[in-house]
């Protein structure tokens, strides 16, 4: 109950306690589902707890048996998780292993990128600052270029609470209701996106039918436009960090194609570009504690094809 009391002072709208290889935290909360402004809480999560790395299982019907699972048929295990329908992410795949902390660096062999549905690229306190995030962050780049659909996402490990002067970074889903299907479907999707504070809302719409899409959407090539606004700049979790997006990075297959720069009287930002096969995402970047080009804002992938 104290991690949910502390969630909602900090001010989240959904938690999901994906505890070490236990779902014992659920038990401990049930019946707390959606009052007041508790969070709501998104159920059936877990964090796969093994010698050969850290698997984030969301919002599974069933708990499948982690404890038999080897380094090269972790294949089959993601095949179970998503029959009983669980989205499936890697934790801190970069993150030192034993002895400093056993099965924390990931050496599972996955052979089909394709069906995980996010890497963690932002753990823990102050993410911006661990270089094992930046490794993270290749990685998923890398899946990226190689054709994959693959989402970013961040993560607490909220173990004890945090310094002050820690930060932590926080997804935001796009949802039109805040339900457990709605949650799993954009996550699955790839409607979210992960911030160290500012807020924004991310669309790209055709210019042959003026239809609007959300992150993770499937595109046809063409003609788009691109539509960035920018919200609060900080939150209860970052707010005295001073804060400041100065450049909207587009990136195509993981390469800038336009950069903006951003004026703190300009919060809405269009742009028309050609979108060509592969992938397309948004960035924002900016000071963070006086530190230039950090990555603010590191919005998931549209796909074209
Ligand atoms: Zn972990």
């Amino acid at each position: 109950m104290e991690l949910v009391n502390n969630a909602q002072e900090f001010g989240y709208d959904i938690l999901s306690i994906s505890d070490h290889n236990t779902t014992s935290a659920y038990d401990e909360l049930k019946g707390n589902c959606m009052y007041g402004k508790r969070p709501f809480i998104f159920k059936g999560s877990i964090e796969w707890t093994t010698y050969y790395g850290h698997m984030l299982v969301l919002g599974a019907n069933e708990i499948i048996d982690w404890s038999i699972a080897k380094p090269d048929d972790i294949d089959s295990w993601i095949n179970k998780i998503k029959m009983a329908d669980g989205l499936i992410g890697v934790a801190h795949p970069f993150k030192l292993g034993s002895p400093i902390c056993t099965g924390c660096h990931w050496d599972f062999l996955v052979r089909n990128w394709d069906k995980v549905d996010f890497i963690e690229i932002f753990n823990g306190n102050s993410p911006q600052n661990q270089l094992y995030n930046e490794q993270a962050y290749k990685l998923w780049s890398d899946l990226l270029k190689e054709g994959r659909h693959i989402s970013c996402s961040s993560g607490r490990d909220w173990h004890r609470p945090k310094k002050v002067e820690d930060n932590v970074a926080i997804n935001y889903i796009g949802l039109e209701e805040i339900s457990s299907s709605q949650i799993k479907q954009s996550i699955r999707q790839g409607n979210f996106y992960v911030t160290l504070g500012p807020t924004c809302s991310i669309q790209v719409k055709a210019h042959s039918n003026s239809r609007f899409f959300q992150m993770g959407s499937l595109l046809n090539p063409g003609m788009y436009e691109v539509d960035v606004e920018l919200g609060e700049t900080s939150n209860n979790l970052n707010g005295n960090f001073m804060v400041k997006p100065t450049k909207l990075r587009l990136l195509q297959n993981e390469e800038c194609i336009e950069e903006i720069k951003v004026t703190e009287q300009l919060r809405s930002y269009k742009v028309s570009l050609p979108l060509k096969s592969g992938e397309f995402r948004v960035e924002v970047v900016g000071s963070f504690q006086n530190k230039p080009d950090v990555k603010l804002i590191i919005a998931n992938p549209f796909y074209v094809s």
